[in-house]
């Protein structure tokens, strides 16, 4: 077996929630590229529809769910309906999230809740459900999307509520990689530095000195730099990495 045969997925079935843009979406290409069967879930269907079709062929079969993440019903749902179609699921990546941005005192308890059941609790969720069913089986491989902003604070925007949210995340994957990994099941996290996806402003102009210059590589990422850590930590390639947060971000917490 060569080493590249390591990050094959070949009849391993994942699930990428918010998969159907952004950095999701390329996490899901780079996962179906590696043989998988790969299910996409989010909120929008038509943007889910799209992305099935652009992954259709890659790999094995791609199929999506019209799921919100932070309502535990809809992630059941995403279990058993992923499970009956493409069989039980070997590797989730809990990448669905939202950023607001604000000083504190402006933030009120709906902007605080809104980023946590989207960013943490969500995370919490479907970890449970699908995780259930990983430690039944004895196998299985989380990768949760962090960010850098859970172990630095940045410049210039605030954003406290996304940065608790995400160092949260940071945290539960220690916990969960901890009291599962005699199980066989691995959990491990990535940690984005500034990606130019929908959900961030990187062009403006007036954040070009924090968001660019000051990143050591001066630039940002493509969502297609931060896959393949991802593809790395879903596969065998990392058998015996867990609780690790890989963090991809040019540099910048290097300061
Ligand atoms: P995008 O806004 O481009 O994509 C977010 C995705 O999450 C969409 O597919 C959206 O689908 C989905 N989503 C949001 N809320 C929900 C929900 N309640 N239920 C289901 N799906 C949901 O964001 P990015 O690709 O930039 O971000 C992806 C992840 O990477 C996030 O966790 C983000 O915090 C993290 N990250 C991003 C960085 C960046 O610079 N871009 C840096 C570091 C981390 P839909 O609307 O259809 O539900």
């Amino acid at each position: 077996m060569s080493v590249l045969d390591l990050f094959r997925l070949d009849g391993k079935v994942a699930l990428v929630t918010g998969g159907n843009r952004g950095i999701g979406k390329a996490i899901a290409t780079a996962l179906a590229e590696a043989g998988a069967s790969v299910a996409i879930a989010g909120r929008d269907e038509v943007r889910n529809r799209e992305a099935v079709t652009e992954l259709t062929g890659l790999g094995g079969a791609v199929i999506s769910t019209r799921t919100d993440v932070t309502r535990r019903p809809d992630l059941i749902a995403m279990r058993d309906q992923v499970t009956e179609r493409l069989g039980p699921i070997d590797i989730l990546i809990n990448n669905a999230g939202i950023g607001i941005h604000g000083e504190s005192l402006t933030i009120d308890d709906d902007g605080w809740d809104r980023v946590m059941a989207t960013n943490l609790d969500a995370v919490w969720k479907a970890s449970q459900v699908i995780g259930e069913s990983m430690v039944e089986r004895g196998t299985g491989s989380i990768v949760n999307v962090g960010s850098m902003s859970g172990m630095i604070i940045n410049r210039p925007q605030w954003h406290a509520p996304y940065a608790v949210s995400k160092a949260g995340v940071h945290h539960l994957t220690r916990s969960l990689a901890a009291e599962w990994a005699p199980r066989s099941v691995r959990v491990n996290a990535i940690a984005p530095g500034y990606t130019k996806t929908e959900i961030s402003d990187i062009d403006l102009p007036e954040y070009r000195h924090y968001w660019i210059d000051e990143v050591p590589m001066q630039r940002y990422a493509q969502a297609s730099e931060i896959a393949p850590a991802a593809l790395y930590l879903a596969s065998q390639a990392s058998s015996f990495v867990t609780g690790e947060v890989l963090v991809i971000d040019g540099g910048y917490t290097l300061w």
